[in-house]
């Protein structure tokens, strides 16, 4: 059986080359990411060219991920390295100037968006250079004077953050902007948005898409403390969210990132909602060839908690060997879900009528142990809500639309199928099945289970279920003959 946890994998220069790609996808990549922290567009529009090449290659649909990178906040230019002490001063001035030391123990810097200076409040904490180095503000006012806690070595441009202060600033920048016009114009399938603070921005990127007539699927990444307090209103408005623990574990104190991971899943799960376990996973694999036992419990962990898929950064996009990362997680995903806790019926509430059709679906499912549930969709929701119930049988999504399809390949569990448009349910069925047959995925000795909406294209309207044996896929596929 197919692994069900789907694998994303950020490309990079490791990993950009058509051959690697294909190595990458038949090693058990579903989608991949393209980072628009780094790179030029037409960088990002030539690794697109070769994911698709490579997606021909391996016959096997894959998504891509656009990750725009939002407004991170960094340290101005510095003179020379600052190598801060415990007890040292660091000065944040609103001029934008070039750091320097300026007298002994004491320096002075400025930020890249000078307008958050104005939020601080005495005793809240700023973090520099990915939260190697804490700092506490004494004094706030019109420069901001800080405390060094902890020593460490700074250089121009590290990130900064801010885990005690609510930054109201435009998470959408002028760049994110462009990059959202590129993803449009090249039909990326999901658009990560980083540093989400409210459902507010994940509205903004919503009618940007709009404008750009745009189906991709938008992601929250949860790497905010506020975006933490704010699950429930940014999920609702989101297609899915990514547990992004690089920013996230400085943003909140490290010993919460494992508890909180375990609660974004779960809500994720309930909404139906893909989610995205993101950073560090495999990170010692992107020097060296085997990763820790602990990055292997990683995994694994991610994948009992729920997750639907486990990300690669570096590991895949600068590391030694990403097509050896991808087998290690997917060897991981394989063994893990032989222990997997499946059929979770109990745990989710019903949040609307299609809710109850498909707990009833996936319980009948369960208990007949089919093969597999095959989803006719129109939009890929009713196949998520199957998904929900973590079923061990396949989930078939059918659709004859590509763009759902590969919207469909980051879920936990579905095989996105191509199938053409037909003029009934019937006909529809009866050619899944006979397309299912050619190509190895449906036995006519074992049993399956549809479900579909009839009348077709009426989104929600799951109502027909049938139990599919030998004697009901011959009378289905004898029709299209
Ligand atoms: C993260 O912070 O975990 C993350 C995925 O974001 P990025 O790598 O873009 O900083």
């Amino acid at each position: 059986m197919d692994k069900k946890t789907k694998i994303l994998a950020t490309v990079g220069p490791a990993s950009d080359s058509v051959e690697i790609l294909e190595g990458l996808i038949n090693a058990g990549v579903n989608v991949f990411r393209l980072n628009f922290s780094h790179g030029t567009h037409e960088y990002h529009a030539s690794t697109l060219a070769k994911i698709r090449e490579a997606e021909k290659n391996a016959q096997k649909k894959v998504g891509v991920l656009q990750d725009i990178c939002g407004p991170k906040i960094r340290v101005g230019k510095l003179e020379e390295d600052f190598y801060l002490e415990v007890g040292d001063k660091l000065y944040f001035t609103k001029e934008q100037i070039v750091g320097k030391k300026f007298d002994e123990g004491k320096y002075e810097l400025c930020i890249n968006q000078p307008q958050i200076l104005d939020m601080l409040r005495e005793d809240e904490y700023i973090y520099l250079y990915d939260g190697n180095i804490r700092a506490r503000v004494i004094e706030a006012g019109d420069k901001i004077v800080t405390e060094i806690e902890n020593s460490g070595k700074l250089s121009s441009n590290k990130g900064v953050n801010f885990p005690n202060t609510v930054i109201n600033i435009e998470v959408i920048t002028p760049k994110d902007k462009e990059d959202l016009l590129w993803g449009a114009q090249h039909g990326v399938d999901f658009v990560a948005v980083s540093f989400v603070q409210s459902a507010k921005d994940i509205l903004n990127v919503r009618k940007i898409l709009k404008e750009h007539k745009s189906r991709s699927h938008i992601f929250a990444k949860i790497e905010k403390f506020d975006a933490v307090e704010k699950i429930d209103e940014i999920l609702e408005v989101s297609d899915g969210i990514m547990v992004a623990r690089g920013d996230l574990g400085i943003e909140v104190p490290y010993y919460k990132v494992p508890s909180i991971q375990k609660r974004l899943i779960a809500k994720a799960n309930a909404a139906s909602k893909p989610v995205i376990t993101a950073t560090q996973m495999l990170l010692s694999m992107a020097e060296k060839e085997m990763a820790t036992r602990a990055e292997i419990s990683d995994v694994a962990n991610a994948v009992l908690d729920g997750t639907d898929a486990v990300m690669l950064s570096e590991e895949s996009a600068i590391g030694v060997n990403p097509i050896h990362v991808v087998e290690v997680m997917a060897n991981t995903i394989r063994e893990t879900e032989t222990i997997y806790p499946y059929g979770k019926f109990e745990v989710y509430p019903f949040l609307d009528e299609t809710d109850i059709i498909s707990s009833s679906t996936a319980r009948l499912a369960d208990r007949l142990g089919v093969e597999a549930m095959i989803s006719l969709t129109s939009s890929g929701k009713s196949a998520k809500k199957l998904a929900r119930y973590r079923i061990k049988a396949d989930i078939y999504a059918v659709t004859h639309d590509e763009r759902i399809a590969r919207s469909l390949t980051i879920a936990w569990g579905i095989k996105p199928i191509m199938n053409i448009e037909a003029s009934n349910l019937n006909m529809m069925l009866g050619k899944t099945l006979q397309k299912g047959i050619e190509r190895g995925l449906i036995d006519k000795e074992k049993t399956y289970i549809v479900a579909a909406g009839y009348p077709a294209g009426v989104e929600g309207s799951t109502n027909f279920i049938r139990i599919l044996k030998k004697a009901q896929i011959e009378y289905y596929t004898d029709m299209v003959l």
